[in-house]
């Protein structure tokens, strides 16, 4: 039986289907009850609950966008919510999920020939191969539209890959990486299914983050990695396509960033709720449901947003600059929002044992994930002038 969430304060979720309600009920309750016990232990440790994977696949939340893995007729506003259910308790494992559906089922499933997405998206679906996206690299970050030095040579039906990438997550326990490189002959980026198992590779985890620690992130090398034509996305020939699969995960970040939001500000609610000073537990003093009252707006104006270009997806009508307007726009509102609910909890609101800081942290990392604030703020602002910043 699902039920609203109280944040959701104008009822956005009304408008799901039968199929889509029941289906985000079990999602929020394998967050809730598998999920939030395990939290603390693994943030601590900096460790992945592998353990979870088969529950996590069992939801149905990898591949619901594609055909081929759909378990039922659902919409991109669904598959949003599912985002937020899930970063609702804990981003680490929605951006693990982020990863093995959206930039990973989502490369395959946006530029994957239909014998590579008949053979890929299935094995993503159930998780019996775990993917990772290598995009970034040590080198370049904002600028990987045209400043990856990652190569591609192709040598008869074989493509030889040279370079490094940084930040892959997911990529110390993945299959496949999905790798983006620049072919030396047209100089165009393409992208490739290499095992982690190719003589070459090799993923080293980037130890020390203070956000999203449980997600594994790597530096990946790849020396003369050999991987035959049949691995080669057939539907990847520019940097263009590279920015299709992106525009589809930013809009689930942005969903993302509702869900890390709600998490803090229920974590915040119930805190000031049981808080006594001056007499009073704190939820009664004015200044406090300021706070409190301005995070609901926060995430009452994102949900609106993010279900419309939810919607403008389903009606084949989101570019670029739109997913890149509400990612930006919600990763902002929701360094604000966790900002506010870590200072409603004072000191307790430091310690992870009140959920918030935890949100705190792991909020930077969405933040610059997937487009910082300014690339984003371009890819809008050359929507608007008609004019590219970037460089
Ligand atoms: P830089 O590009 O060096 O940027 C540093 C700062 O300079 C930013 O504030 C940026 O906005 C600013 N800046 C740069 N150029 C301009 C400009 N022209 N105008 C104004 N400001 C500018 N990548 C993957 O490929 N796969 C993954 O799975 C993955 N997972 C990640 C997980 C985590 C936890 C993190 C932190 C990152 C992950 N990334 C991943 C990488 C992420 O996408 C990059 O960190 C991000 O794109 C920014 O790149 P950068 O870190 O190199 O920063």
């Amino acid at each position: 039986e699902f039920t609203p969430l109280a944040s959701d304060f104008y009822g956005f979720a009304a408008d799901l289907t039968e199929a889509e309600r029941a289906s985000l009920a079990e999602v929020r309750a394998f967050m809730e009850e598998r999920v939030a016990p395990e939290i603390q232990e693994h943030w601590h440790r900096d460790a992945f609950p592998e353990h979870l994977i088969p529950g996590i696949a069992a939801l149905g939340v990898v591949g619901p966008g594609w055909a081929e893995t759909a378990r039922f007729e659902n919409s991109a506003v669904y598959r949003g919510w599912v985002a937020l259910e899930m970063s609702r308790v804990d981003a680490s494992i929605s951006t693990f999920v982020g990863v093995q559906n959206g930039l990973v089922a989502g490369s395959i499933g946006v530029a994957g020939s239909p014998e590579q997405r008949a053979e890929w998206l299935p094995r993503l679906a159930d998780c019996s191969t775990i993917g990772a996206f290598g995009l970034t690299e040590p080198l370049s970050g904002s600028d990987s539209a045209q400043g990856l030095l990652t190569t591609a040579r192709r040598e008869g039906d074989e493509w030889v890959l040279d370079g490094a990438k940084r930040w892959i997550g997911n990529a110390t326990h993945a299959d496949v990486v999905v790798i983006w490189a620049k072919d030396v002959e047209d100089g165009q980026v393409k992208g490739f299914i290499v095992p982690t198992t190719s003589p070459g590779f090799r993923a080293t985890r980037i130890e020390r983050k203070i956000s999203l620690r449980m997600v594994q992130n790597a530096d990946i090398e790849l020396e003369g990695v050999r991987v035959p034509e049949s691995l080669r996305l057939q539907g990847a020939s520019s940097f263009r396509d590279t920015a299709r699969v992106l525009r589809l995960t930013r809009a689930e970040v942005a969903w993302s960033a509702v869900g890390v939001m709600v998490g803090a500000y229920e974590a915040a609610v119930r805190y000031t709720s049981e808080r006594v000073q001056f007499g009073q537990p704190i939820a009664g003093h004015q200044l406090v449901q300021d706070l409190l009252a301005k995070s609901l707006g926060h995430i009452t104006a994102s949900i609106a947003l993010c279900v419309q270009v939810s919607r403008m997806l389903d009606q084949g009508r989101q570019e670029d600059a739109h997913s890149a307007l509400a990612k930006a726009f919600t990763t902002a509102r929701m360094r604000e929002v966790v900002a506010w609910c870590r200072e409603v909890c004072g000191g307790n609101g430091i310690v992870t044992d009140y959920d918030v800081a935890r949100f705190f942290a792991d909020a930077e990392a969405l933040y610059t994930y997937e487009g910082t604030a300014q690339m984003n703020a371009l890819i809008v602002g050359r929507a608007i002038t008609g004019r590219s910043a970037f460089a």
